[in-house]
């Protein structure tokens, strides 16, 4: 009986789960529909969706993170939907506190933007939505700048999550590319804007998502300058260029394989794919920084694409990934799993590398389940049970 009750509970939680995202890609869905002809209504629609996406990500956790009081939770509930589920700040805040998973500041703080002008949708007659050509342009480059984040998340940081979603993710990523014609648009009326800033000694660069020349650039390091684009309104970095060259392995003819838009040598047109350019780079830089052994390989795990094989050399001064074609992060050997990975070296010393960072996270929680039934243990009248060995 019970054992039957435990199946039952379970494929109601997963169905749910289901429910939810697929309540979210629907969500996304209309918000596109609605971008040229009612733009207030694709705001609330993909503000929707972006709070149910973080709601199925905690919900994949443990199904009480998505309520508003975990501790209250009854899954009798949750299952005919009688619930308070959580809003996107509390949301915001599990996520890195209790998965341990980090959100870009500049997505989350897009995120709120898109919750503000929302409820100023919803609750308040919104002002700026009454010259239709230019807020329409405006809206739908609001809307790519929160997809872009949202989707980033979906197919990056949660891309196990979410992988039976794939597809549907795929085509709503298309869709919502389409919409460029509009873009085009916001940069005919946002240029004057553009050029006042340049006079003012500002460094335009092409934006890296809607190609636009409108972003904006701000501080700027070693390995590229950051910018905010003025049209899309996404916030990156602008990596410094890579203009190495290899020998083509079938014409010969060396050509700059650093560029994420090819994919085939310019001379012969033979595949340049990222087997091929990790096969050529290997015997080009196998070579590390000073930091390396000498005499040793050195080709690291990338932590920002997690391709499967190690993927970043050492490349005119600068680790270089031939997979995402990021660049300018440090690598170094990890303690616990003895993978050369790049990434954030403090999070590598004091927390895991992206190779074992699960494993890591598994193991605190195992300590910290351990230590509650301990203390719950003592704390009760009955003797403690034997711990089993
Ligand atoms: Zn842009
Ligand atoms: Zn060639
Ligand atoms: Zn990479
Ligand atoms: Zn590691």
């Amino acid at each position: 009986m019970a054992r039957r009750w435990l199946k039952q509970e379970r494929r109601t939680k997963e169905e749910l789960f289901d429910a939810l995202v697929r309540n979210a890609l629907g969500f996304v869905n209309s918000s596109i529909d609605h971008l040229q002809t009612k733009p207030k209504n694709a705001i609330v629609d993909l503000y929707t969706a972006v709070e149910l996406f973080l709601k199925a990500r905690l919900m994949k956790e443990h199904w009480t993170l998505m309520l508003s009081k975990p501790e209250t939770g009854d899954l009798q509930n949750l299952a005919v939907g009688d619930f308070l589920s959580v809003y996107l700040d509390d949301a915001l805040n599990r996520i890195p506190s209790i998965l341990g998973e980090r959100i870009d500041k500049t997505a989350s703080d897009n995120f709120k933007a898109l919750g503000e002008h929302r409820n100023q949708i919803v609750h308040f007659a919104h002002s700026g939505m009454d010259n239709p050509s230019k807020t329409q342009a405006g809206v739908i480059a609001e809307a790519w700048a929160s997809w872009h984040y949202l989707h980033a998340l979906l197919t990056g940081l949660w891309s196990d999550v979410f992988q039976p979603y794939a597809a549907e993710l795929e085509v709503l990523n298309r869709r919502m590319m389409r919409q460029g014609d509009f873009i085009k648009t916001r940069f005919e009326i946002l240029k004057p804007q553009i050029e006042i800033q340049e006079k003012k000694g500002k460094k335009i660069v092409p934006c890296g998502h809607c190609h636009m020349p409108a972003a904006i650039v701000g501080e700027t390091h070693t390995w590229g300058a950051d910018y905010t684009c003025m049209v899309c309104g996404v916030d990156d970095t602008a990596v410094e260029e890579c203009h190495a060259e290899l020998p083509c392995p079938s014409c010969n003819a060396p050509f700059e394989f650093f560029q994420k838009d090819l994919h085939a040598c310019p001379h012969c047109g033979h595949v340049a794919d990222t087997d091929i350019l990790i096969d050529l780079c290997s015997k080009h830089f196998a070579e590390g920084d000073d930091w390396c052994e000498e005499g040793q390989l050195h080709i690291a795990s990338c932590h920002k694409c997690e391709h499967p094989e190690p993927s970043v050399f050492f490349i005119e001064g600068m680790w270089s990934c031939v997979a995402c074609f990021d660049r300018g992060w440090k690598a170094i050997m990890c303690e616990r799993c003895d993978e050369f990975v790049t990434g954030d070296v403090e999070r590598i010393q004091y927390f895991a590398c992206h190779k074992c960072e699960r494993q890591v996270r598994e193991q605190m929680l195992r300590m910290v389940e351990t230590s509650e039934s301990v203390s719950r243990a003592e704390g009760s009248e009955e003797p403690a049970p034997m711990a089993k060995e």
